[in-house]
């Protein structure tokens, strides 16, 4: 198995997931979707009721955290502490917490080991935030992945309704997409920007098979030709 290790960062909404999975299955890498642990994180706070300002019981939940993913027919599932939360944690009320409480540098240190062990063994695609630039900086290929604030919005919409869940219109979908933003790229601790030796791509007018056989082209040649195996 290849050891290359890919980068993928970006704001919400851009599509990094999606595209990963796909990337990640052609390439026959491991998939690490780092979003995911501090969903987990927001999550436990209000299973728990433990508020931003209680340090010390978010450091509890950080101390018992077990995160591990199983790919299942096309599908990363999450499990926290024994316990399948994929669906769960995909809410906005997660998603709106995680990014608050992961401008919390504790919370962050806290995960940087998990992430790091996921990225000394190589052969992965991981997305987030801070992959290409904090956690994985030796990555042999960096992708900023972004589309217009308008296209991601649209995107989210589209999810919601494919996945059943409760509709929210569209100005309201925009609007916290543009405060996550915010909240992401105005932090002190790791916020979100693209690595230096990034590639930037916007890909708010291409759809997920353009992005991924754009990247997929750009991973060959790292790895020399062949190496998307098409599905
Ligand atoms: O990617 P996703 O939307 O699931 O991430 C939820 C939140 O977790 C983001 O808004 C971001 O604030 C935070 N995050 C982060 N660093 C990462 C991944 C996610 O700060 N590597």
């Amino acid at each position: 198995m290849t050891k290359l290790r890919i980068a993928i960062d970006g704001p919400a909404g851009a599509g990094k997931s999606s595209v990963s999975k796909l990337i990640a299955e052609r390439l026959g890498l491991s998939y690490i979707d780092t979003g995911a642990l501090y969903r987990c994180v927001a999550f436990e706070m209000i299973m728990n009721d433990v508020a931003l300002d209680d340090e010390r019981g978010i450091r509890r939940i950080l101390a018992d955290l077990k995160i591990t993913f199983k790919m299942e027919k096309g599908r990363n599932l999450v499990f926290l502490n024994g316990r399948e939360v994929t669906a769960q944690i995909r809410t906005e009320q997660v998603g709106m917490l995680a990014s608050t409480a992961s401008a919390l540098p504790f919370v962050r240190e806290a995960l940087f080991e998990m992430q790091r062990r996921y990225a000394e063994k190589g052969g992965v695609v991981m997305e987030g935030r801070d992959i290409g630039t904090v956690i994985m900086p030796e990555a042999d290929l960096k992708i900023f992945l972004t589309a217009r604030p308008e296209s991601r919005a649209d995107r989210r919409q589209k999810d919601i309704r494919a996945a059943g869940r409760e509709d929210k219109p569209y100005e309201e979908l925009l609007e916290e997409i543009k405060r996550r933003d915010d909240q992401d790229t105005q932090r002190e601790a790791c916020p979100l920007r693209p690595a230096e030796d990034a590639v930037l791509l916007d890909n708010s007018g291409m759809t997920l098979e353009e992005t991924a056989a754009h990247i997929g082209e750009l991973a060959e040649k790292k790895m020399g030709p062949g190496a998307c195996r098409r599905s």
